[in-house]
């Protein structure tokens, strides 16, 4: 990236940064660059590309623009949120132990507890909404924490500074999954976490169309750590993938705003809705919003007065609501967490974290809000 591009604003770097210089076609999009190997100049020669694992021009046109994005230095993209997870985890030693927040993705908290306890890491899980928590939840052996804000599926928000704050004190990283949020409304980085951490299948790419993921560093001991673990473990993302979330990011500042004005006009109707017994939206609880988001994002759950057969009932009964796994793409989806992306925690841990047999989490697309709202109506007069 040269260097006048740095100082210009999100919406201008999105679009800008993920050029190829090296590239002779003078083409305003970068090309997808499918060479695994590269023609090197003498033995030993790594002045430019040499096998694609280690580098690749996509993927670096991608992780440039990640890197800006985030306010970062350096950025690493995988093949999957959770491959960029693995190597974030992969710094660990046994023995050494990690605090994250209790609301959490569903796999994130599958790989902790069946992937990295067979390796002797220990966890611990806090609410997190005090920062205190994670304080008092330290041992001599905490290296990581791990948070996400606003957390998934109850849109939490966790003091990102401080968290920070603590977890340097004790001399331990803070990651932050910042997948729900992007960049685009909180730089964690800026906030004084060490790592951000995506799923850039999500709002990224955002289009449901790529599986992916990224990790995000400003500093220059973690960046040799997490580039070490992408090219010697290997789930680094292709050069396709790479092109797609890359397309994807140049109109991440259009969606990210469309999305936060829709979920607002849903949540506004939901208000008013006799079935609908609590909605959880970041800032929606009155009390002053940490981290600065700059709008609140595209993610709205609410809490259902049914019981779970008639919930099952509602997530089938919207039409434009796509019945789905996943979210952060154009088109709205409907979920319902104890029966979809959380059932793999077990009933009583899920219930006691707040995610209840009657929650309903929605990923509001960029569709017209009013036939959004419309399509919801429906699903209500349908119980
Ligand atoms: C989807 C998701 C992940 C996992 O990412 P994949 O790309 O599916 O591997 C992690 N964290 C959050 C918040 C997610 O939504």
């Amino acid at each position: 990236m040269n260097d006048k591009l740095k100082s210009q604003q999100f919406e201008t770097r999105a679009i800008h940064v993920g050029v190829v210089p090296e590239d002779g076609t003078r083409g305003v999009t970068p090309g997808i660059y499918p060479s695994t190997t590269y023609r090197v100049l003498y033995p030993g020669d790594e002045s430019g590309y040499v096998y694609s694992r280690w580098a690749n021009p996509t993927r670096k046109a991608l992780e440039e623009t990640l890197a800006s994005l985030e306010n970062g230095t350096n950025a690493y993209a995988f093949s999957s949120g959770l491959a960029a997870m693995h190597a974030v985890l992969s710094m660990l030693k046994p023995g050494q132990h990690v605090i994250a927040c209790a609301d959490l993705y569903g796999g994130t908290r599958r790989q902790f507890e069946r992937v990295w306890r067979n390796f002797g890491i220990d966890f611990s899980y806090v609410d997190g909404r005090n920062a205190a928590d994670f304080e008092k939840a330290f041992t001599s052996k905490t290296a990581l924490i791990w948070m996400e804000s606003p957390t998934n599926p109850l849109l939490r928000l966790i003091d990102i500074e401080q968290v920070a704050s603590i977890a340097h004190k004790h001399g331990a990283l803070l990651a932050v999954d910042n997948t729900f949020a992007t960049p685009f409304l909180q730089k964690p980085l800026d906030l004084g976490a060490d790592i951000v951490h995506h799923s850039a299948s999500k709002y990224l790419a955002g289009h449901c169309d790529v599986v992916a993921g990224a990790l995000m560093v400003k500093d220059k001991g973690l960046a040799e750590k997490l580039f070490f673990n992408q090219y010697a473990i290997g789930a680094q993302l292709g050069p396709f993938e790479s092109w797609l979330v890359l397309r994807g990011l140049k109109t991440l500042h259009l969606r990210m705003e469309r999305h936060s004005h829709n979920a607002m006009k849903v949540v506004e109707f939901l208000e008013s809705v006799p079935q609908v017994k609590q909605i959880y939206f970041p800032g929606q609880d009155g009390k002053p919003v940490p981290n600065k988001m700059r709008l609140p994002g595209g993610m709205v759950s609410f809490e259902l007065k049914a019981d779970f057969e008639t919930v099952k009932k509602f997530a089938t009964a919207t039409q434009l609501f796509v019945l789905a796994e996943s979210l952060g793409g154009v088109e709205s989806l409907i979920n319902h967490p104890a029966a979809m992306t959380h059932a793999s925690i077990p009933k009583d841990v899920r219930e006691a974290n707040g995610v209840t047999d009657s929650l309903i989490r929605l990923s509001v697309g960029i569709e017209h809000a009013d036939d959004l709202v419309a399509d919801l109506r429906q699903a209500f007069g349908s119980l």
